[in-house]
């Protein structure tokens, strides 16, 4: 294998992230605490519909302590997409809580509507009422909130929007994370833009945020020595990191831009090809694209792992899309609603190499092997 390795989703940085590190190093403010923490909040907010924000160490703590502040407890269930990451999972479970995972539609691969009320009312019915729903915006693409959002008032369940992948995506020109009482953005190395580590919890409630902040930093109650009245964690951003992510916010757009190409010009390219298909963005739906995603049809010769097997030949990473949580080993025993759709998505479904800094050439070598794989 010469062949370059082209990567699904790798980080790029822009002309002055550098800048911004350097500066922290100068002033020495190597700690969870500092100007480019607080400018980061800042520049963060100004993008997300003027909401208060606190920066954290990970999408996945901005989601505990969403579950923390709306007093999820052990023994509650909370609602989740079942396609997606585990991190979306995960943090119901450290909260003692159970997850109760909820199917997607076919349109836009998201949360289904229909099955998120069915589930509602089921667990009513059993005398358990959801605390919340967890609702993913997956690979950029948003969800149908019109719908979900009617549901959560209609059965008073609020909902923690897992924007993870979803930065620089609208709804209806409103930015994904913004819609609801509380929203995550993560700044992982793979997603749209990086602080090689990192996350946000988002809220209109200023309130919120404070505690977050509080319960973020070991919960030290106001005293000169050590006084503390909460359990705490460990969860802020460090200042460093934010430094990294004041230049990445500078080029989002552009970020967001390229990758729509992408997803163009595969979409272009890969026209001839009759088995595969692209998901569409809906009306007043804008996607930030953040992963290309493809679903091969059922009766293709060249099904989803001849496609990825051939690629990983050339040194070329694609993956299949989300395993859904319902299939997992560690969640077998854990309801959920529906999962047909989720279970199609992953058997037919891949995703593209997608980073920003992919060269044109990068493109061309990719689009050549998949014409490949289906011509032989
Ligand atoms: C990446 C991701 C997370 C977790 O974010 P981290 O910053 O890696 O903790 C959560 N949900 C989804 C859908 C993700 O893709």
């Amino acid at each position: 294998m010469d062949n370059k390795k082209i990567w699904l989703s790798s980080p790029h940085m822009g002309k002055n992230e550098y800048k911004y590190v350097t500066e922290a190093f100068d002033l020495n403010w190597i700690a969870p605490v500092g100007p480019h923490l607080n400018d980061f909040e800042k520049n963060l907010s100004e993008i997300s519909d003027g909401k208060h924000i606190a920066a954290l160490s990970s999408g996945t703590s901005a989601i505990h302590l969403a579950l923390i502040l709306l007093e999820v407890e052990c023994g509650d269930e909370v609602l989740c997409s079942t396609f997606t990451f585990s991190a979306s999972a995960n943090p119901i479970v450290y909260q003692g809580a159970s997850p109760v995972f909820v199917d997607s539609e076919m349109d836009t691969w998201n949360m289904c509507p229909n099955s998120l009320e069915l589930a509602i009312q089921d667990r009513i019915e059993n005398g358990k009422k959801p605390k919340a729903i967890i609702l993913v915006h997956l690979y950029g693409m948003p969800a149908k909130m019109k719908e979900i959002i009617e549901i959560s008032e209609k059965y008073n369940i609020p909902i923690i929007e897992d924007a993870a992948e979803g930065l620089g995506s609208t709804y209806f020109g409103k930015p994904l994370g913004c819609l609801t009482k509380f929203g995550i953005y993560s700044f992982n190395g793979n997603k749209i833009i990086t602080t090689s580590g990192g996350g946000a919890l988002i809220s209109s409630d200023e309130e919120k945020i404070q505690k977050a902040k509080f319960l973020a930093s070991q919960a030290r109650d106001n005293a000169p020595h050590y006084e503390h009245s909460h359990i705490g964690f460990n969860y802020r951003l460090s200042n460093v990191s934010a430094a990294i992510g004041l230049g990445q916010l500078e080029v989002l757009q552009n970020r967001v831009n390229k990758r729509r190409e992408i997803f163009e010009f595969y979409k272009k390219e890969l026209t001839e090809i009759k088995e595969i298909s692209f998901v569409e963005e809906m009306d007043g739906f804008y996607s930030n694209r953040w992963l290309t995603t493809i679903l091969i049809s059922e009766d293709s010769r060249v099904n989803r792992e001849d496609l990825r097997l051939y690629l990983a030949k050339d040194n070329i990473e694609a993956r299949p899309l989300w395993k859904p949580m319902h299939q997992q080993p560690i969640f077998e025993n854990c309801l959920s609603f529906g999962g047909e759709n989720s279970e199609y998505l992953f058997k037919y479904g891949l995703c593209l190499p997608s980073g920003s800094n992919m060269t044109d050439d990068d493109l061309n070598r990719i689009v050549t092997k998949i014409k490949e794989a289906f011509e032989n």
